[in-house]
This record gives C-alpha cells, sequence and structure tokens, in this order.
C-alpha cells in the first residue's frame, strides 16, 4: 500500500472512530471558556498588583514554552508507559493524517484530530492548581493567580494556535503574518522525515531556538524538493516511529 492510501486509511477510521455526537464548536468553545473562565476570575481577585509580581507572566510563559517543547519531543513522539494515548493520537495519527503539504483539515470534525479534548485542557489547568496555591501561601494571592491564569491561557493558546496551522490556507486567521510564518515552522515538523528532530514548539519557536532544533534552511529546501513517497530519507530519519505509523493502518 502507498504512503498516502495509508494516511487515507488512517483519516477514515479515525473519523469513522469518532462520537457521531461530537460538536467541533462545541469542542472549541468549551477549550476557550475554560480559558476565559480562568481568567475572569483571576481579573476579579488580582489588587495592587505589585511589578515583582508581574514578572510572574514571562517567567511561566517561558517555563510553559520549555515544557511544551519537552513534552512534544519526549511524550508525543516517543511511547512511554501509561502516556501511550497520547503518543498514539499524535504520531501515528495527527502527523500521519497532515503532512506538510497537506496541513489542512477537510471538515470541521476534523478539529478533534488537532485539538486534545477539553477536560485535557481542565486537567492542566487543574495540575497548575496545587502549584498557584502554593504561591500564594509562600508570596502573595497575587502570584498565585498570575501563574494559574498565565499557565491556562498559554495551554489555551496552544490550542487554538495549532489549530489555526491547520486551518485551510484561505482562511483569514491563517493569512494573518504571525500565523503564516508560525503554520511554516509547525508545517515543516509535519514532514515525517523532521518529525522527530525538529521544530517542537508549536507556539513560539523560543525552546526550539535554545535547543538548537529549528529546521534548518537547507534541509527543509532539501527535504521539500525530494517527494516523500519516493523518498529514502522517509526510512532512513524515523524508520521506527514511522513505521509504527504506518504499521497500525
Ligand atoms: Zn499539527
Ligand atoms: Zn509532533
Amino acid at each position: 500500500m502507498s504512503f498516502e492510501s495509508r494516511r487515507e486509511l488512517v483519516r477514515a477510521r479515525a473519523l469513522s472512530s469518532m462520537s457521531r455526537w461530537y460538536n467541533p464548536w462545541l469542542h472549541l468553545g468549551a477549550t476557550m471558556s475554560i480559558g476565559l473562565a480562568v481568567l475572569a476570575v483571576a481579573l476579579a481577585r488580582l489588587s495592587d498588583v505589585r511589578p515583582l509580581e508581574w514578572l510572574v507572566i514571562p517567567v511561566v510563559f517561558v517555563m510553559a514554552n520549555g515544557f511544551e517543547w519537552r513534552v512534544h519531543k519526549d511524550v508525543l513522539h516517543r511511547r512511554r508507559r501509561l502516556l501511550e494515548v497520547i503518543y498514539d493520537r499524535h504520531t501515528p495519527q495527527h502527523h500521519m493524517i497532515y503532512t506538510t503539504a497537506d496541513m489542512e483539515v477537510r471538515s470541521t470534525r476534523e478539529f478533534r484530530l488537532v485539538m486534545i479534548p477539553a477536560f485535557g485542557v481542565a486537567g492542566a489547568v487543574l495540575v497548575t492548581a496545587p502549584w498557584a496555591l502554593l504561591f500564594a501561601k509562600v508570596w502573595s494571592a497575587n502570584a498565585g493567580w498570575l501563574l494559574l491564569v498565565t499557565a491556562s491561557l498559554y495551554m489555551v493558546s496552544y490550542e487554538l494556535f495549532h489549530l489555526a496551522y491547520h486551518l485551510p490556507a484561505t482562511n483569514p486567521i491563517g493569512r494573518i503574518g504571525v500565523i503564516r510564518r508560525l503554520r511554516e515552522h509547525h508545517a515543516w515538523h509535519h514532514d515525517p522525515r523532521l518529525m522527530q528532530r525538529w521544530n517542537f514548539n508549536v507556539t513560539v519557536p523560543l525552546f526550539d531556538w535554545i535547543h538548537g532544533t529549528i529546521a534548518p534552511k537547507e534541509l527543509t529546501d532539501r527535504v521539500g524538493a525530494t517527494p516523500l513517497a519516493s523518498s529514502d530519507m522517509l526510512k532512513e530519519a524515523n524508520a521506527g516511529a514511522l513505521e509504527e505509523a504506518t504499521g497500525k493502518a
């Protein structure tokens, strides 16, 4: 079976295994509501924020960016015990369905193949809450709320940015300059020959820059000029992950 037919098969299976009650707008709305709810509560609770407390925002942002890079590289692209489901949804499914030259969702139902479930976003907020409480106890309530709201909005932004990259290129959101550039960064990550090594940040590629994992231009030029199906690099670069992906089909 050709690589392209396998891709179609993985897509068809993923779509047919989805609940018929799935509502993409509810999924998107719930994801955004979680961020807005935390923002609303935090804004209501913050008072007389001191300059040092505002610093929590950039510090949490940088830490979240580092966490995004690490989790994407070591959990989403490597099968780990107890976290298999996250890997399976990402490498053999999301990466198989969307490739650099074919990044677009074909229907809104495919939002499910791009975004994590809203309860996952809520779970990330809950996991952050004890840290926010700790900050509130040892420092100040403002610091705790700023930590919680920054981490929550980061998580929601990750989902929205990722979805924006997978919208049709003609979509007005995708045409915004900065989104277009970030989309290109993520699209190269979607080349199966590059996915295990390059462009792990989905939001701002800060930690890709720090770790030197921004795919070099000569590499993307070379890879872009070689058709996926006939490429030896496909086998060479990611033999394990790709075999796992295509073998499942
Ligand atoms: Zn993607
Ligand atoms: Zn990936």
